[in-house]
């Protein structure tokens, strides 16, 4: 994240980039990851691991949803690249780090992948997104970016003038690669600087230092790029609100269009976890974060950014369309290993996912066999759910009409204690015919959205 991010792209072991942008809570917990991830398990069990591609079912899916789905479909496009020069400590995300990595035979395969879903899923898709999330997908050459973006418009008819973003890792892009990646299509960067301060890039095991950090974006600038995200992280072990400052202010002098702000998680199975468990890792408390998150929105705020999202902020017209088709349950595909996809013209909508391990992803496309593992059909309960806590996640929220005629209820019909508790206790409000989270109150945005599922 995306990601989702985009070194900011802590609780993507599940999920990929991009999702987790859309789950990640303000501070430090992921529970649209918990909630995905039992739905997966509760729906496809153990099955899933022995799933080879496209099963029979997966087969009757694909036929019965060409047989239900409009003329065109408009939809984004998301490309997990899984390869990082050096893995951070705090990262779960499905990447391997190395120096000789097997980049052109994956996007080879990629390329591939989408060769083979446009097959099964139809002519009549139309994307108006493009995003390259990992890992660190500043790894893969221009020349081969503009293939895949090439491969994009060719499958998807990808629009002229679709947004196209890639991640950018500031210790692997120099000034002339951004510009053949701004001459092969890409119109939007989104620069994992993480943290200005040294010390902190160092213990979050980042390969870029703040200065690297500074000459990514003058030479993104440089380039030519007129859209650029900066991505950073706080609740870093030992950070105060004021240091936090120092790196809010680093950041709007340099001027972004977009900035994404995440509290950082101690996942599972990483070398953050494991200094946490020895006490080795200790993090601000609940007042300090919360005095992060206040700051953040005010700073930002007063520097012209419009806070569109729990955790990103955008100048004018700048907003990542990208991830806010997420936000707005709009349908998206996602190629690579352990990409998820998601499209709502079957009924509710299904999720799946492509395979995690490299070698079988590779495999099973080699064998000309769409890499699917895991798929969910949402019931009408789970498509209001996820219609509520992602929408409230804007900061416009949800329009009460949009539910009523998707769902055929009210929200207050649908949730009649929950809607009259959050209402009651001045968690939620109706403002312009939208639910939305009160916005002191974003700050306990889980808390609120646990009242939904
Ligand atoms: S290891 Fe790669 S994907 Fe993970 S946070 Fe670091 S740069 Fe991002």
């Amino acid at each position: 994240m995306g990601e989702p991010p985009v070194g900011t792209r802590q609780n993507r072991g599940l999920l990929n980039h991009d999702i987790c942008f859309i789950l990640r809570s303000p501070y430090n917990s992921c529970l649209k990851l918990n909630f995905l991830q039992r739905k997966w398990t509760d729906t496809v069990g153990g099955m899933a691991e022995n799933v080879q591609g496209i099963s029979c079912s997966s087969t009757l899916f694909l036929s019965s949803w060409s047989t239900c789905m409009p003329a065109t479909v408009k939809l984004s496009l998301y490309i997990h690249f899984p390869f990082c020069l050096k893995k951070c400590l705090y990262c779960s995300f499905n990447s391997v780090a190395g120096i000789n990595l097997p980049v052109d035979e994956y996007v080879a395969t990629l390329i591939r992948e989408m060769e083979l879903c446009r097959e099964n899923l139809g002519a009549h898709l139309s994307a108006h997104t493009l995003y390259f999330g990992g890992g660190t997908p500043s790894l893969i050459s221009p020349e081969l970016v503009g293939r895949i973006i090439d491969s994009a418009a060719g499958f998807f008819n990808l629009a002229a003038d679709a947004e196209i973003t890639i991640e950018a890792n500031p210790g692997s892009v120099t000034r002339e690669r951004l510009s053949a990646y701004r001459a092969s299509g890409i119109n939007r960067l989104s620069l994992g600087v993480q943290s200005f301060n040294d010390h902190f890039l160092q213990r979050l095991g980042r390969v870029h230092n703040s200065e690297q950090a500074v000459e990514a974006y003058v030479a993104a600038r440089e380039a030519g790029f007129t859209n650029i995200g900066v991505d950073l992280i706080n609740g870093l072990p030992g950070q105060t609100a004021q240091m936090w400052e120092y790196d809010l202010s680093m950041a709007t002098d340099l001027r972004p269009e977009h900035l994404s702000v995440y509290g950082l998680t101690v996942e599972e199975g990483t070398p953050f976890a494991e200094m946490e468990k020895e006490g080795r890792l200790l993090l601000p408390g609940e007042e300090e974060a919360a005095l992060m998150f206040e700051k953040t929105a005010q700073h930002l705020n007063n520097e012209g950014f419009e806070q569109y999202e729990i955790a990103n902020f955008a100048r004018q017209g700048y907003r990542s369309r990208h991830n806010q088709g997420y936000w707005l349950r709009d349908d998206y595909l996602g190629f690579g290993a352990g990409a998820h996809s998601f499209m709502k013209e079957s009924g509710f909508g299904a999720r799946w996912k492509n395979r995690d391990d490299l070698q079988e992803y590779s495999q099973s496309v080699k064998e000309g066999v769409l890499p699917w593992r895991e798929r969910d059909f949402l019931s009408s309960r789970e498509a209001m759910e996820e219609r509520l806590f992602l929408g409230l996640r804007m900061l416009e929220g949800v329009s009460l009409e949009d539910f009523r005629s998707e769902f055929g209820v009210s929200v207050y019909e649908a949730y009649p204690r929950e809607s009259a508790s959050l209402l009651g206790n001045g968690l939620i409000e109706i403002r312009d015919g939208r639910l939305r989270i009160v916005e002191k109150k974003l700050i306990i945005a889980n808390q609120i959205f646990m009242a939904f599922l």
